[in-house]
């Protein structure tokens, strides 16, 4: 479906954490008896956002978007309930599964690749904060229910990159809407006591076509007002 290069677009920046933010390693949110929820750390311990996750919650808000468009988007994460499971044609998948990928009896790849985004600078130390695990059914407190959750503090920068290739402009009009969307809505666990709210700081835009992997064209660069213009032109930002 898209064996050619036609135009790869390399957005970089900053995460910032605007509130401080629980990445966590997958367990559920909050399980009674918990008592430690560390965030999800490299090797070096130091605490980074899998480009997974980042993927998921834009593409979870994408879907929101087109839905609330008229769209018609299949969903995810199910496979059985993909376009590639559902559909017997690319050309009839939904624009999610266009942009993010599918899998079923046909899988596409994302046309949007999320890097693992690590801390600008080294983190020092995380929060840890105390919470009670209240029992959903009873309403109730129950023994052992007191948890600790850590998270980065608030005004933590993450490296931002994003490499999406061959999108029709209807579908970069979403990815950007999506990722304002992510902004007021949350990233990682805990958002319910507002954890998670974050900034996409997009510093500067890179358009590469195969001339220039060829040596044959410049790529074009957008940065400052430039890039604003961008925004405003491929997304309304
Ligand atoms: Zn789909």
């Amino acid at each position: 479906m898209f064996e050619k290069l036609e135009r790869r677009i390399i957005f970089s920046g900053k995460i910032e954490a605007v509130t401080p933010l629980h990445i966590g390693s997958g367990k559920p949110e909050v399980e009674i008896g918990e008592v430690d929820m560390p965030v999800l750390t490299d090797p070096n311990g130091q605490p980074y956002i899998p480009g997974s996750s980042l993927k998921g919650r834009v593409r979870a808000e994408a879907e929101r978007i087109a839905r609330e468009e008229g769209l018609t988007v299949c969903k995810p994460p199910d496979v059985r309930n993909m376009c590639g499971s559902l559909k017997d044609n690319i050309e009839d998948f939904c624009i999610c599964c266009r942009i993010f990928g599918t899998a079923g009896n046909i899988s596409i790849a994302s046309k949007v690749k999320f890097r693992d985004a690590y801390p600008a600078e080294k983190i020092g130390t995380l929060l840890e904060r105390t919470g009670i695990a209240i029992d959903r059914e009873k309403g109730t407190v129950s023994k052992h229910a007191l948890y600790t959750i850590q998270a980065v503090p608030a005004g933590t920068k993450f490296s931002l990159e994003i490499v999406a290739e061959n999108l029709a402009d209807d579908e970069l009009k979403l990815l950007l809407a999506a990722l304002k969307s992510v902004e007021d809505s949350a990233l990682g666990g805990s958002s319910t006591r507002g954890f998670g709210k974050v900034k996409f700081n997009i510093e500067n835009v890179r358009e590469r076509t195969a001339k220039y992997y060829l040596g044959e064209g410049e790529e074009k660069v957008f940065t400052g007002e430039s890039l604003k213009e961008w925004l405003k032109e491929k997304g309304g930002f």
